[in-house]
């Protein structure tokens, strides 16, 4: 079975974790600075906090954003769950805005649709890596006085052009933070993992503290300014934060992977494009154009099904023949603790749920062979 989507791990990223684990500190070592540092660094973003997943980081990036009871947040159906999931743990309400048929990315059109007197934030979702259209929905969030968390999951590695000049996705240059995930499947990983970006000083020393329990040992952040506050034993828990920690071996294998992150970029746009080439022009499928202002990390590679009376057929047939499809995703407006919760109703987003009915997603990681991309493609055409 070729699968969707996997790690690549080589023996120096072994090398790496086996010394953080020979190290002194296997919990809260050097790695994790070091770690985002260069991940601030790679993006061109002056900050970086490393935590146990995505969906942490996801949770956190809410939390700074001061998301509460009474507020709503902005998001697309086409996501993984825990996007949503997110903004609902702080208590905030998702509301979600549809997507634009071509990309798959939310529609900003939409997003004006759904601001109201509760909106706060906005998070968008670069989808399959292809960046989302920045530069309008900071616009969009100026003028409401909204807060934009990106979510990246799929996207480290991607970029897009701001003026003659292309930017990092992660560089938060059109938001207030974005997050990444480095589960097996994303660009790169550490296992679980995750991190939150931000340039601004007040949002990376909430996120410090949420990560820690709520906990500051930074006298200059404490509140009491008694005499015993003095000691070095000193602490304050400011906030009801979490342990969402990440680990120092995790980071030392962050650290080591992120070096390769340009060359596992470039081999998903590489199998991206022969996929293209050998499957565009195919009448059984819905192409879709691709803007030219972007460079996308090719997180994944779906098809979309002319008739979808089909798709269920062609996706038992892939997966019979040893081809490890997906579907990426159900609508999370669909999903039943949605309906149940935040009546939400099928119908509410027609694009969204036009694409879910079409799409398959096709392997597609650093480690496949250009045999294996061939095998898919002669399966699919055949089966087509
Ligand atoms: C993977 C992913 C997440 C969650 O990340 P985890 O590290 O698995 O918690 C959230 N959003 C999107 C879009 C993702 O792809």
């Amino acid at each position: 079975m070729i699968p969707y989507g996997r790690q690549t791990i080589d023996e120096t990223d072994i090398d790496e974790v086996v010394k953080a684990l020979k190290g002194a500190w296997i919990t809260q070592g050097p790695s994790i600075e070091k770690f985002e540092r260069h991940l601030a660094e790679y993006c061109g973003c002056k900050y970086a906090v490393a935590v146990s997943s995505g969906t942490s980081a996801l949770h956190l990036a809410c939390l700074a954003a001061g998301l509460r009871r009474g507020d709503e947040a902005i998001t697309t159906p086409i996501t993984f769950v825990g996007t949503a999931n997110a903004i609902i743990y702080t208590g905030a309400k998702p509301v979600f805005a549809d997507i634009d048929y071509n990309t798959v990315n939310i529609n900003t059109n939409q997003i004006k649709k759904k601001i109201g007197k509760k909106t706060k934030a906005i998070l968008p979702v670069h989808f399959a890596g292809l960046p989302c259209d920045m530069q309008e929905i900071a616009n969009i969030a100026k003028k409401s006085r909204l807060i934009i968390i990106e979510d990246a999951c799929h996207a480290l590695g991607s970029e897009y052009k701001h003026g003659s000049k292309w930017v990092k996705v992660g560089s938060c240059m059109h938001s207030d933070m974005a997050v990444f995930s480095f589960h097996p499947v994303k660009s790169i990983t550490t296992g679980e993992g995750g991190a939150v970006l931000t340039n601004r000083r007040d949002l990376y020393k909430k996120l410090l503290m949420l990560r820690h329990h709520g906990i500051t040992k930074n006298s200059s952040q404490f509140s009491n300014r008694n005499s015993h506050s003095k000691g070095p034993w000193y602490y304050e828990m400011l906030d009801l934060g979490f342990n969402y920690r990440i680990t120092d071996f995790q980071s030392a294998l962050g650290i080591s992977q992120l070096r390769k992150l340009d060359k596992f970029v470039e081999r998903r746009r590489e199998i991206v494009s022969i996929y293209s080439k050998e499957l565009s022009g195919d009448d059984k499928l819905i192409m879709s154009e691709k803007p030219s202002h972007v460079k996308s990390s090719c997180h994944i590679y779906y098809i979309r099904i002319k008739d979808i009376s089909n798709r269920k057929k062609i996706f038992n047939k892939l997966l019979k023949a040893g081809i490890g499809v997906q579907v990426h995703y159900i609508p999370v407006h669909l999903q039943p603790y949605y309906k149940e919760n935040f009546k939400c109703r099928e119908g509410s987003n027609p694009y969204a749920e036009q694409y879910y009915r079409e799409t398959i997603t096709l392997p597609l990681f650093p480690d496949m062979t250009d045999t294996e991309v061939k095998r898919v493609i002669k399966v699919l055409k055949k089966i087509l």
